[in-house]
């Protein structure tokens, strides 16, 4: 059996008949950027997490930079930033000139460790970024108290949680400002780049709408700086049409956990991910951490199952942040999690008998 880490094409083909034709759509009315596709699903994403705007843009990257741009960060400022990310996290931070903070992450939530982001707290501290990693969302309460005390801007990192809910509220409206990203392998993929800034807060919005756009309402009008951060009319199309399938295709990720965790459950060298009491876990992956790692993901590739990491090298220990002067034994529960992290196959389309025989082949692994 062959199994890939993910499976875009199975997606494609159960929805291509309501795709073609929306793409066709925004051919013949040649509304290649925003427009009326981008408008109706910035509409219908911000209903669906139950916030006031959402603002559509070329990438979760982007989404990132616009979340601290509109709140003017800049050169001096420091942004607390979980250890163990995806880089993007951080490109937040510097594509504004300020300096990422890393701290590390709880050990059973593998979300950013909220005391710890407290710790790191100093008078150029302007705002902590909660990444919900994995498709969990992080501890927002304990975040929110802190972030409202010393007066910081609490930003959401969601690149990995459409519809992912944080003590039954949609996350997307918790914090002050969240990104989103819709790159194809995401929970909400697109057909190439694409991205979303959501929050509740209309002058940020506003800002958002703004930078995004050259710094300008009015076309030739520039009255802030700006930049070229729009989405595609086609990227629109494919989400809005997409959007509609999101809660049964989250359903589907969570059903999959659910089989990984019985048929794991009593493998003892399998530490399984945590649900959190607080969460609802959308599974954008499935992160086991095992002893003998590398052992185990080329056991599984020369079965043909395809496994990833997420991530090998905490951003603390990435050569581009040399400058900031981190050693490895900085944060404990980040490197542990590098050193021993497998990502299972996780998508929606993931049919028993895959599952059953990814199951058997760990089991085999650790039996031997
Ligand atoms: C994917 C991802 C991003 C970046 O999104 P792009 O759309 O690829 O630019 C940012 N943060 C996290 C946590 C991600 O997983």
């Amino acid at each position: 059996m062959k199994i890939p880490f993910l499976d875009l094409k199975k997606q494609y083909d159960s929805i291509k008949s309501e795709i073609d034709p929306a793409i066709q759509n925004v051919i013949d009315n040649t509304a290649f950027i925003l427009g009326k596709s981008v408008s109706d699903f910035e509409s219908e994403f911000a209903k669906a997490h139950n916030v006031k705007h959402c603002y559509g843009v070329s990438s979760g990257t982007d989404a990132n930079h616009l979340a601290l741009w509109a709140y003017g960060l800049k050169q001096g400022d420091e942004v607390i930033i979980p250890a163990n990310t995806f880089i993007a996290t951080a490109w937040g931070a510097t594509l504004c000139g300020a300096t990422p903070v890393f701290v590390d992450c709880d050990e059973r939530s593998y979300n950013i460790d909220p005391k710890k982001a407290e710790e790191k707290i100093n008078k150029n501290t302007k705002a902590v970024v909660a990444v919900h990693l994995y498709g969990q969302p992080a501890d927002m309460d304990p975040l929110k108290s802190i972030t409202d005390k010393h007066n910081l801007i609490l930003a959401e990192d969601a690149a990995q949680s459409h519809l992912a809910e944080y003590k039954g509220t949609k996350i997307g409206g918790i914090g002050s400002v969240t990104s989103f990203s819709f790159y194809p392998g995401k929970n909400l993929g697109a057909f190439g780049e694409g991205g979303a800034v959501t929050t509740n807060d209309d002058d940020i919005a506003m800002k958002v709408k703004m930078h995004r756009d050259h710094g300008s309402v009015k076309k030739y009008y520039h009255e802030i700086y700006g930049h070229n951060y729009r989405m595609e009319g086609i990227q629109g199309a494919v989400l809005g049409i997409k959007l509609k399938h999101l809660e049964k295709w989250t359903d589907a990720r969570r059903a999959v956990a659910g089989k990984y965790r019985e048929q794991l459950k009593d493998i003892d060298a399998v530490l399984l991910p945590e649900e959190m009491s607080y969460a609802k876990h959308v599974y954008h992956l499935f992160v086991v951490q095992v002893p003998d790692r590398d052992k185990l993901q080329n056991y599984l590739n020369e079965n043909g199952i395809s496994t990833g990491l997420h991530y090998p090298v905490p951003l603390h220990l990435q050569k581009c942040f040399d400058h900031l002067g981190y050693k490895k034994g900085d944060f404990p529960n980040t490197e542990k999690l590098a050193d021993n992290c497998l990502s299972l196959p996780m998508f929606p389309e993931l049919s028993d008998d895959q599952i059953g025989y990814i199951c058997d082949k760990i089991k085999l692994f650790f039996k031997s």
